[in-house]
C-alpha cells in the first residue's frame, strides 16, 4: 500500500453518495488517480458506484465497478481487469442483497477505539435519502460472527469497540433467530478483556427497554446516545417520511 499522492500500479477508490458533494469528491478522486498514473487500473465501488455506475464508467481510467456488494472479491476483480481489456461492471441489483457481506478486518493501524460493523441497508426510505437505493435492504451480521471480529479486535490491544450500522436499530430483523440489538452487545459484551462498548446513531424509537437495561446493568458500556432527531416540527418530520412526531422523543417531566 502507498500513499494516495504516489503513483500506483492500483487504485481502488470507495466512494460516498450522501450529498452531491460526495459525488463530486469521489470523481475529482478518480480522476487525480487517472492523471497520476495513465496505466494504473481503478477500481471504484461503494454508493456512488451502486447508484450511478454508467457515470463512473464513463470516467477515463476506471477499469472496475463494483457497488456496495461484492467488496470482498474486490482483488480478483482488480486482477481480472489488469488481464482483460475493457471495463468489469459489476454493479448488481441491491434491493435483491439479502446477506450481510462478511469483510474481516485484516489491518488495524491503531489500537485504541475500533468500529465494528454489525449492520448493513436501510429500509425507512427518509424522502431526503438516497442510501436505501445505494445499500439495499437491511442485512444483519451474525451473532457469532460478530463475537469472532470483536475477540478479535480486543485481542489486538482495543480498548473501546463501536458497533455500527446503516440502521443500526434495526439489528436482526432480517435474520431467521429471533435476536435484536441488545443481543448483539450482549455478545460484544462476553469479550474478555474488554473495557468500552458504544453505540453508533440510531432511532431514537428503536430504543428498547432491554437495551437500556443492558447500559445500565454493565458498566463498561458507554451511556452514551447518538440520536438523529433531524427536526423539531411534526410537519417537517412527515415530510422527511420520519416514522415519529416530536410527542415521541419529548422528555416526560
Ligand atoms: S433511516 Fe437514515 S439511512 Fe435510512 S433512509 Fe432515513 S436517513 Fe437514510
Amino acid at each position: 500500500m502507498f500513499p494516495f499522492e504516489d503513483k500506483a500500479d492500483f487504485y481502488v477508490i470507495n466512494t460516498c453518495s450522501v450529498t452531491s458533494l460526495g459525488d463530486r469528491k469521489s470523481r475529482q478522486i478518480i480522476r487525480r488517480a487517472q492523471r497520476q498514473n495513465e496505466q494504473a487500473v481503478i477500481a471504484v465501488c461503494g454508493c456512488y458506484a451502486q447508484v450511478h455506475p454508467e457515470e463512473i464508467k464513463a470516467i477515463e481510467g476506471v477499469r472496475v465497478v463494483l457497488g456496495t456488494k461484492e467488496r470482498s472479491h474486490i482483488v480478483e476483480y482488480v486482477e481480472q481487469a489488469a488481464r482483460e481489456d475493457g471495463i468489469l461492471d459489476e454493479v448488481g441489483n441491491i434491493m435483491e442483497a439479502k446477506d450481510f457481506e462478511d469483510i474481516p478486518l485484516y489491518d488495524m493501524p491503531q489500537r485504541t477505539r475500533a468500529f465494528l460493523k454489525i449492520e448493513d441497508g436501510c429500509q425507512n426510505f427518509c424522502s431526503y435519502c438516497i442510501i436505501p437505493y445505494a445499500r439495499g435492504p437491511v442485512k444483519s451480521r451474525h451473532l457469532d460472527k460478530i463475537h469472532a471480529e470483536a475477540a478479535k479486535l480486543v485481542a489486538a490491544g482495543f480498548k473501546e469497540i463501536v458497533l455500527t450500522g446503516i440502521h443500526l436499530g434495526a439489528y436482526g430483523r432480517d435474520l431467521p433467530e429471533d435476536v435484536t440489538l441488545a443481543d448483539a452487545c450482549r455478545e460484544v459484551l462476553r469479550v474478555e478483556g474488554l473495557k468500552r462498548l458504544r453505540l453508533g446513531s440510531l432511532e431514537s424509537i428503536e430504543l428498547s427497554p432491554d437495551l437500556f437495561e443492558l447500559i445500565r446493568s454493565d458498566e463498561r458500556f458507554c451511556a452514551h446516545l447518538h440520536l438523529p432527531l433531524q427536526a423539531g416540527s411534526d410537519a417537517v418530520l412527515k415530510g422527511m417520511n420520519r416514522h415519529y412526531d416530536t410527542a415521541e422523543f419529548r422528555p416526560a417531566h
